[in-house]
Formats: C-alpha cells, structure tokens, sequence
C-alpha cells in the first residue's frame, strides 16, 4: 500500500496516512481491535453485584492527541463506571485545594506492593501507602469532603466534567450496588478514623468514595481526560484549563508508580506510560504532551486489570515506540525545541 513517506525498520513512531486516507493511528487501533477482540481471557468484576451486569464482549479504543484529534473503533460511547480511574484525578484536586504538604499529611506516594482494597498503613505514620489504593483514595475523598462539604460532590463532578469536556453523571444503581456491599471500604474508613487520617465524618467520606466511583464515563471521555493530562491539564478540544501543570506532574508520576495495581511494575517495564485502570474495565493512558488512549473491555485479569486494556496498550507502545525511556520517544521532552 502506498504510503506519504515510508517506514523504518523499527518498530517506532513513524505516522503516515495510507492511500486510502486512513491516518495510521486509525489503522493501528483499527489493527488491535481485530485482533484482540476474540480474547477472552478474564473475568467481568462481580464484587460490587452491579457491575456484574456489564457485557464482556464490549470492546472500544479510543486516542485523543494533544491537539485534540479522535480516533476511535468499537464500543466508544457505552457507558462504564469509573471506579479507580477517578482516583489520580481526585489526589490532583486535594493536592491544589490543599496544597502539597498538607496531602501528603495524610497520604504517601510509595507503591504498596498490597491489593487495591487492603486494609494496611505504613509503619511509623499510619499513613495510607498511596492515593491510587482505596485506603489512600478514601483518605482524598475525605479531604476533599472535609473542604467543601456536602459540595464535595458537585466539585468533583465539575472538574471531572470539564476534563471529559461534557456533563458526567452518576450510575445510582452502581453507587447503591457498591454502598450495600461494600462492607470492607467501611472498614477501611473506620480504620483511617482510628488513626485520626480522616475527619469525624468517616461515612459521609465513605458515601462520596462510592459516589465518584460510580461516575458515568464512556471510552472516548477517558481518552479525553488522558489527553487533558497529556496536554498540560488543558482539554484539547474545549481548551478549557481544567488541572495545574504542576499537579499533573504528580497525577502522572503516581499513576506511573502506582496505577496498575499489582501490575504497575510490569506495566511501567512493558508499556512504559502512566496509567490507571478501574474495576469496570477501563484503562486510561497518558502520553506526556502526546496523547490520552483509552480501552474499554470489562474481563479482568488476576491483578484486576481489564485483559484486553493491557494487550492492547502494550501493543500500541511497541508500534508507536511509546514506552517514556524508547529510544525514539522524544515527545516530553524540551531538549528537541532548545537544540
Ligand atoms: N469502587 C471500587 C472499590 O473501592 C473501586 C475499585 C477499583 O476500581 O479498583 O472497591
């Protein structure tokens, strides 16, 4: 097929637009769908009963740039909760709110090497390990909480809003789902109660946990809240400022240690980017000053990561040469502007 200028021999970054006038970022997504539609590795999460609904064969992938460009292929507009994908977005609200020493009062930034719902704290502080375990994201919610009260809420769904770029709501009946049930969060709140790292109203912090897990999101606004992060906290497309440049940097950085789960470590070696991924099925990556791509498929795998997510991520960074320390990766930084 002919092509606008040809390919390397690595596997890298080289976009082109073939004869047909597909962009190659098209064709490349276009490419994982077909091929990683059929796994069918995983098991959809049944632990919060509601999410137990979910289809395991819907599938979408969608990259925003960071100039604002979509480019999408499958189930894109189906909505999904957000579960932990909300929880880098929620650290970097506390984080400009509160500032930076007031937060990591409460919460560390050090992987844990523990399962997401662990009830653990570090030695010494009684501090949660990290804001993307719920220990650490209850502990956000409940300054968060502490700060704006019954607003909290609306404040949270407002920035998430603006980050999407359209108006996101709730799934009550995946909030009272999880509220029923979700006996070892409250644990959690009640814990972190004792130790003082959350104020007196333990519930009602708990209460907007399972509230901002339960926001409505499809692929395409997770794509467009990644790119919103990979361009500098500004929606690409509305070009609304929605996030500090300097908190994104520790949005980014805790994602990238932090956002995979037990799988963060393997995923910062294979796929190379900063990532978060959720218990409904989405994975939302970020590359810096590039692109926000996002999968949707609800199977999970041992670690709780969505099957489909990782392969395809993994394949995207090696086609597209995305990893942060590839060699042809000089998308972050500066030097290519100043030399
Ligand atoms: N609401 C879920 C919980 O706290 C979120 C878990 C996740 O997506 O990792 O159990």
């Amino acid at each position: 097929m002919a092509r606008e200028w040809s390919d390397s021999s690595h596997d890298g970054v080289a976009l082109m637009t073939d004869a047909g006038g597909k962009h190659e970022l098209q064709r490349l997504i276009d490419e994982m769908y077909d091929q990683f539609r059929d796994l069918n590795d995983g098991q959809v999460a049944t632990y919060i009963p509601e999410l137990a609904k979910a289809n395991p064969k819907d599938f979408g992938i969608c990259i925003v740039t960071e100039d604002g460009r979509i480019f999408e292929v499958g189930d894109c507009d189906r909505p999904f909760t957000m579960q932990s994908v909300s929880k880098p977005f929620t650290f970097g609200m506390a984080l400009e709110e509160l500032g930076h020493q007031e937060v990591y009062k409460y919460v560390g930034v050090e992987p844990s090497g523990d399962a997401f719902n662990s009830i653990t704290l570090q030695d010494n502080t009684n501090r949660p390990f990290n804001p993307m375990i719920n220990t650490g994201a209850i502990t956000v919610s409940a300054l968060l909480h502490a700060r704006h009260g019954d607003k909290a809420l609306d404040f949270m769904l407002s920035r998430l809003s603006a980050a999407a770029g359209r108006q996101l709501t709730i799934d009550e009946d995946v909030y009272q789902s999880e509220n029923r049930t979700g006996h070892r969060n409250r644990a959690i709140a009640h814990l972190l109660l004792n130790f003082g790292v959350v104020h007196d109203e333990a519930e009602a912090a708990l209460d907007l946990y399972f509230r901002q897990c339960a926001i409505l999101v499809t692929c395409r606004d997770l794509a467009m809240m990644g790119a919103t992060l990979a361009n500098m906290g500004r929606n690409p497309v509305t070009g609304e400022p929605v996030f500090e440049i300097g908190c994104v940097k520790d949005m980014l950085s805790i994602m990238f240690t932090c956002g995979m789960y037990d799988y963060s470590g393997q995923w910062a070696y294979r796929v190379g980017v900063p990532a978060k991924s959720g218990v409904s099925g989405g994975v939302m990556a970020v590359v810096n000053r590039q692109l926000g791509i996002a999968t949707y498929s609800p199977p999970l795998d041992a670690r709780g990561n969505s099957a489909r997510g990782i392969e395809v991520c993994s394949g995207l960074a090696a086609r597209l040469g995305l990893h942060v320390f590839d060699c042809l990766n000089a998308g972050s930084s500066y030097l290519k502007v100043v030399l």
